[in-house]
């Protein structure tokens, strides 16, 4: 029997990469994206395929028309990039909460198992290094990012109310930096910005000092890691990230290697409540997924760059039609 899954943002970044791997996986996807930091180009190549359906709604507004049996409800749907989020403070907390409620009612209707895409960022500016799950963060509530932060904390108890009043099979899976193929170039994360910068040789602009660390996750090991917490009965949460760790300006050094780029390097102010460190303990997704990431950062740098420059050199080509 093929089975069903709904994937909220679907034609976002990570969501159109997970949409074609449960295609692979033989799965039937409805996704069901509102545009808002998507786009149906994402999708665009899934079209032709019969499983595949795309419906333009807004989960805010109410569980997505979806006929006939659901196995699986995957929630991506919300903005995410910083930039995104601080410039639709109102839509983020409601895309977490009444979206996310909406989508609970679809699981819990079809007998579905339902999935929330959490982030390291309900761990805040950690105070403990690097996060285990049973750290429960250092969040500023009333700071510009707590619209994201707070709405994803939101968003995990609603899912525990769920699986506790109406036994909904639910998993929650802490994503950290992800990173690959089909980020938008203006979204304000670190890597599409230093290779946009890198690649048209303008300056690279690092927060801070650049002492502040992230670890970067492929976006095909982490689409792995969804894909195993969708077939895995656990509760959660799990965290879903790289060990790798490094600081932005290596990031950027390292950015401006791969490209060969002559631009330099400007230090530019770090935004409000930056966290300073972020790396996921993953000890939970190996023991209770058997997950683990197989790109190393810079393999998975190389590709995302060599995906920029067929980007820009298609812009190119449509420009000089
Ligand atoms: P993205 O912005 O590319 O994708 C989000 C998608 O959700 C977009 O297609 C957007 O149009 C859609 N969406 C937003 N509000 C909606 C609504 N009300 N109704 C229907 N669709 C809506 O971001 P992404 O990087 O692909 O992130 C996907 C998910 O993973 C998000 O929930 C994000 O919080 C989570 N996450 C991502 C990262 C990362 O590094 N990429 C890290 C942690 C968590």
């Amino acid at each position: 029997m093929t089975r069903t899954a709904v994937v909220a943002g679907g034609a976002g970044f990570v969501g159109s990469h997970l949409c074609e791997r449960l295609l692979t996986d033989g799965w039937r996807v409805v996704c069901v994206d509102n545009f808002v930091t998507g786009s149906a180009g994402n999708v665009a190549h899934l079209a032709g395929e019969s499983r595949f359906r795309l419906i333009e709604a807004d989960v805010c507004e109410g569980a997505p028309p979806v006929a006939g049996g659901v196995d699986a409800v995957l929630n991506l749907a919300s903005p995410a990039s910083p930039v995104d989020y601080l410039a639709l403070p109102l839509e983020t907390l409601r895309v977490g909460s009444e979206g996310t409620r909406h989508l609970l009612d679809l699981a819990r209707a079809k007998g579905a198992r339902f999935v929330l895409a959490s982030t390291s960022e309900t761990y805040g500016d950690p105070l403990v290094h690097p996060q285990p799950e049973s750290y429960w963060g250092n969040v500023n509530p009333v700071g510009p990012r707590s619209v994201y932060d707070e709405a994803k904390r939101y968003a995990e108890a609603i899912t525990m109310a769920y699986r506790r009043s109406f036994g909904v099979d639910t998993g929650i899976v802490r994503i950290f930096n992800t990173y690959g193929p089909r980020m938008r170039a203006h979204d304000g994360r670190a890597v599409p910005t230093f290779i946009r910068q890198a690649l048209a040789h303008q300056p690279i602009t690092v927060a801070g000092d650049g002492s502040q660390t992230r670890s970067l996750c492929y976006v095909s090991d982490l689409v792995d890691g969804l894909v195993r917490m969708t077939e895995a009965r656990l509760a959660g949460p799990v965290n879903l990230g790289d060990q790798e760790e490094v600081t932005v300006l290596r990031l950027a050094e390292w950015i401006r290697e791969l490209t060969a780029s002559p631009s330099g390097i400007v230090h530019v102010p770090r935004p409000v409540d930056d966290p300073s460190v972020r790396r996921p303990d993953t000890t939970r997704a190996r023991e209770e997924l058997g997950w683990a990431p197989e790109f190393s950062t810079e393999r998975g740098l190389i590709r995302t760059i060599d995906w920029f420059r067929g980007r820009d050199a298609a812009d190119r080509e449509t420009l000089q039609m």
